[in-house]
């Protein structure tokens, strides 16, 4: 077996540059080459994951296969890279220490001092290594978060040195992303913070090999030997990352810049093939070039800050390149709906084509989410509804259809008349919240000729969860008889996966999260088949609208 090559990415001068976007992009035209990569983030935040952070401060939590609840940048990885990511792919510092203090208590360091180094920078180059040792990649890229200079990236700094040392320089490279500050007034770009960051990586013994810059605009020949002059480079290594108009330009923009290239040579790798990303463009002309527009309602609570729901915006993006349209997200407070009159709703929400519940924790903005939901199923507006969407569809058709005025989750009110939707037995007694939930991949049998079973096109399906109430079973028959039927089943446990209302053009909620498995280049059938529903919407109103139209004039 050949010995796996390892790629540090790391930032500095400023955080938020597109280290995740850079890693995945680059992953992605080595991929293209014919090399079998995978992406891994090491976060040097003290919490053991990102589960129990607000989305307001860390964006959208993102689940693997295996349940692990991960920063958002691995949605990233898997999207580009069309491969699924795991609990190892994700490392944060709280991970690091829980381990390393477990092995204390065990006494597997017993009459040592237990210390940062060696042992916290051990156990970070044990995590590093467990994914080559797999034998599954030829590459892995690890990613460290935050910026160089930061007191809580330390040890991962020092844990790269040591790597790069010990694997020697054709197995470990450090590709480090700075960024290249235009100055208006005397129309410059600035080198200086880059030269201080590439020092300040030195002073911790680590050379960078690769350096990306970050730039709002072109960087000459001049400026790019400069660079490798005071960063000891060579100019090839200098890699200019252009401001770009979306994400999606990044792999092609690298692919330009030769990064691929660069990478493999200093690793001592073959070119193998040239890469072609031939459907990548072509999504990008789409992207670029669509036909026409569907407008999309995206009711969330987190909506001030974009990152909350991630996810669900790239799967929306994804199938609506494949249904040749381009996606115009409209991003609406549920609390903004709370106290609207049923008149003033529909000026709020008549011109979307399709409208989407997200996800959500506690109880604030509920009832708009509930009112969205009535909306959007008596005027026969494309709905789907994910996780919390599809608890807040089950509350509102037991509310306004089956006559259960009070029904509620209890999440939201435990002494409810009616608990549509509850916790499950073996939740009842857990009191701990990290990493409690119904997390990863479950099982999902669909019923034949369902809305799901047309858009999935098979019977038997494999989604991915994130949550801790589930719909409640013992209601399941008055809601079969009012119209709401339970269309997707979990076959272990019987939990309902999802609910449709019949005589409706388009209603899914989901349980899950299908958001977290959509690919650039293979969006998920449910988006898909929300968004083909919401074109028929728009198309079918305009006729409508140029019908009655043509009546008038004729009377
Ligand atoms: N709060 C709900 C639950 O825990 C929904 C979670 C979600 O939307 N991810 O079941």
């Amino acid at each position: 077996m050949s010995q796996t090559k390892y790629v540090f990415v790391t930032g500095g001068v400023a955080s938020s540059l597109g280290k995740g976007i850079l890693a995945a992009s680059l992953g992605k035209v080595l991929i293209e080459r014919g090399y079998r990569v995978t992406i891994q983030k090491l976060d040097p935040y003290i919490n053991v994951d990102p589960g129990t952070l607000n989305p307001y401060e860390h964006g959208e939590c993102f689940v693997t296969d295996d349940g692990a609840e991960t920063d958002l940048d691995l949605g990233h990885y898997e999207r580009f890279l069309d491969v699924s990511t795991s609990q190892a792919n994700n490392v944060t510092t709280g991970k690091i220490y829980q381990t390393v203090i477990n092995k204390e208590r065990r006494g597997d360091y017993l009459g040592k001092t237990v210390q940062v180094i060696p042992h916290i920078t051990d156990e970070i180059k044990r995590r590093i290594k467990l994914l080559g040792e797999t034998g599954k990649y030829d590459i892995v890229l690890t990613e460290i978060g935050g910026t160089v200079g930061d007191i809580e990236s330390l040890p991962y700094i020092e844990a790269v040195r040591q790597l790069k040392w010990e694997l020697g320089a054709e197995n470990a490279l450090v590709l480090h992303l700075t960024l290249l500050p235009y100055l208006r007034t005397s129309g410059e770009l600035k080198t200086k913070p880059t030269q201080h960051s590439v020092k300040m990586l030195l002073e911790s013994g680590v050379q960078c090999d690769i350096l990306a810059l970050r730039t709002e605009f072109s960087i000459d020949e001049d400026l790019r030997r400069k660079i490798a002059l005071f960063c000891n480079l060579t100019k090839d290594a200098v890699i200019e990352v252009r401001d770009a108009e979306t994400i999606y330009d990044v792999p092609l923009m690298l692919q330009r810049e030769e990064l691929d290239k660069v990478v493999l040579k200093k690793l001592g790798m073959s070119l193998k093939k040239e890469p072609k990303l031939t459907d990548w463009k072509e999504f990008l002309h789409t992207f670029k070039n669509p036909e026409s527009e569907v407008k999309i309602g995206l009711i969330g609570k987190y909506v001030e800050l974009k990152d909350s729901y991630l996810s669900i915006h790239e799967a929306i993006v994804h199938a609506g390149v494949k249904n040749n349209v381009k996606t115009k997200i409209r991003w609406i407070h549920s609390e903004d709906l709370e106290e609207l009159t049923p008149s003033e709703m529909k000026a709020e929400l008549s011109d979307l084509h399709g409208i989407l519940v997200a996800p959500g924790f506690g109880g604030r903005g509920i009832e708009g989410k509930v009112r969205a939901i009535q909306y959007a199923r008596e005027n026969h507006v494309p709905f789907f509804g994910i996780c919390l969407g599809m608890q807040c569809a089950v509350i509102e058709f037991a509310r306004n259809v089956l006559q259960m005025h009070e029904a509620n989750s209890t999440e939201f009110d435990d002494t409810t008349k009616f608990p549509v939707i509850h916790l499950q037995k073996e939740q009842v007694d857990i009191t701990d919240k990290g990493g409690t939930m119904r997390l990863g991949l479950y099982n999902c049998k669909l019923k034949e000729n369902s809305t799901a079973h047309k858009a999935y096109g098979e019977t038997n399906i494999y989604e991915r969860h994130r949550h801790r109430y589930e719909f409640n079973n013992a209601y399941l028959e008055e809601f079969k008889k009012g119209g709401m039927h339970a269309t997707g089943i979990n076959p272990e446990k019987s939990l309902v996966e999802i609910v449709e209302v019949e005589g409706h053009p388009f209603y899914v909620g989901v349980q899950f999260h299908p958001e977290y498995r959509s690919r650039v280049l293979t969006p998920h059938p449910v988006f898909l088949a929300f968004i083909k529903a919401s074109k028929k919407y728009r198309d079918d109103k305009t006729k409508k609208s140029a019908k009655t139209k043509a009546a008038k004039t004729v009377s």
